[in-house]
């Protein structure tokens, strides 16, 4: 299998990418990773004129606190990510979620911001942006930025508000507050496979014990991972124990509208939803403050 022929260009700046795809349109495409756009190519599934490299731009893959915010540029990989202290100190879910994509050697390569941009339903960083109300920040052709949230970023399957003649620049995830409780469930058929249906929650506790706030999101329920809105607003106020979990994980097996396909069928999503809620919560309960 071999792509169509292209023309290599080896962006050095975010300016020469962004002139670049404003010069060959719909033509052009970019390349960080290249974990999910080079199988499309050599598949014909994708097949650029123009293909700009944006590894060289210097600065795009730093992660930084910024008060209570964590920033991670596009071009930081998978591994880096998960290995990272300050994201395990920060915002630990993501660094947790970041070692579940794929095997070693994608997550030596694939970044943050091609992941995002693919928008793979099946994918754990657009379940991470969407869980934890991520701020996408988005370069334009004229220079200027926008910043994009998450759940607005992903629009559908493999669709996103990126313009063709933008690039993703940067991902802003507030930081978990001290004694915030957390957990990220995932199953798929092996380790390392994208996942049927993943839960990432987060859960916070007030001095007496009951539940301040609670983050709850599903991926592999829907064309795109959802959040548990209403599930979460209920559950303010409630005394978090055995039964509390049961009923939350009860409500979550009637999330979304699974599809059935090659995975799974819609009934035993609906169960592993279920089992990964009850597992997550719990232990969220037990990283929090009362754990
Ligand atoms: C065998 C295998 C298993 C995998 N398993 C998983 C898994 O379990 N979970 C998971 O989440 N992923 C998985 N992946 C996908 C992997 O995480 C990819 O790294 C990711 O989907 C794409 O990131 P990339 O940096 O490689 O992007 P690329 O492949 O380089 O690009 C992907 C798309 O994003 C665009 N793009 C890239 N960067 C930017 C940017 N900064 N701004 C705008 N557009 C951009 C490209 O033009 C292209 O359209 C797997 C991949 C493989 C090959």
């Amino acid at each position: 299998m071999k792509p169509a022929p292209f023309t290599y260009h080896d962006a050095q700046s975010l300016e020469e990418a962004l002139a670049l795809l404003a010069e060959h349109g719909d033509e052009a495409k970019l390349i960080a990773g290249g974990q999910s756009l080079v199988a499309m190519m050599n598949l014909r599934l994708a097949q650029p004129g123009h293909l700009i490299d944006i590894n060289g731009i210097a600065g795009l893959d730093g992660i930084e606190r910024d008060g209570e915010s964590l920033l991670i540029g596009a071009l930081a990989c998978h591994a880096d990510i998960a290995g990272s202290d300050l994201v395990r100190e920060a915002c630990p879910i993501l660094a947790d979620a970041a070692g579940h994509i794929g095997q070693y050697a994608i997550r030596q390569r694939g970044t943050i911001g091609g992941s995002l941009s693919h928008a793979d339903p099946a994918a754990e960083w657009p379940l991470m942006a969407i869980l934890m109300d991520a701020k996408i920040e988005i370069a334009q052709p004229s220079g200027d930025r926008r910043t994009v949230e998450g759940a607005d970023f992903i629009q559908s399957i493999y669709t996103t508000d990126l313009g063709p003649d933008e690039v993703l620049t940067r991902v802003r995830f507030p930081c978990v507050e001290r004694d915030e409780g957390w957990a990220f469930k995932s199953f798929a058929r092996r380790r390392g496979d994208y996942f049927i249906v993943a839960v990432g929650a987060t859960l916070a506790l007030d001095g007496a014990g009951r539940v301040s706030r609670l983050r709850l999101a599903l991926g592999g329920m829907e064309v795109t991972a959802i959040r548990l809105v209403e599930i979460e607003q209920e559950a303010i106020g409630n005394t978090p124990d055995g039964d509390w979990i049961e009923h939350i994980a009860a409500a979550a097996r009637g999330a979304g509208e699974p599809a059935d396909d090659q995975h799974a069928d819609a009934e035993y999503r609906r169960e592993l939803a279920c089992v990964l809620v009850t597992d997550a919560l719990a232990e969220a309960l037990n990283r929090s403050g009362r754990g």
